[in-house]
């Protein structure tokens, strides 16, 4: 138990992001007044830590990825393109256990579908 906490603090204090070498700036509006937001989280937050998908953000945008879902939405397909891309998604699969952009895709599906209806 005490091992697994102290690799968490390790990888808590030693995040990074595969989209950006700044962490102390918004990746968005390059603010300085930052907090860094997992992509992923839930059960996957470590793995997003462990992997980069981590974002700098000032507290409005970090905001607006609380509110907007489609938003996480679109940036966890990012991440698991980029694992993919790098790997495969059989990898990601294992580690993840969630196929993102088949979530995304579902959703607007049923999006388009209840406009439809
Ligand atoms: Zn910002």
């Amino acid at each position: 138990m005490r091992k697994i906490r102290n690799q968490r603090q390790v990888l808590e204090n030693n995040r990074w992001s595969v989209f950006t070498d700044n962490l102390k700036e918004c990746y968005f509006c390059k603010s300085p007044d930052v907090e860094l937001h997992e992509l992923i989280y839930g059960s996957n937050r470590w793995n997003s830590m462990r992997y980069g998908y981590v974002l700098p953000l000032c507290r409005q945008h970090h905001n607006s990825f609380h509110k907007n879902h489609r938003l996480t939405m679109e940036w966890q397909v990012k991440c698991q393109e980029h694992f993919t891309n790098k790997y495969s998604l059989e990898e990601w699969l294992h580690i993840f256990h969630c196929n993102y952009k088949e979530r995304l895709k579902q959703k607007i599906e049923k999006i388009k579908g209840d406009y439809n209806d």
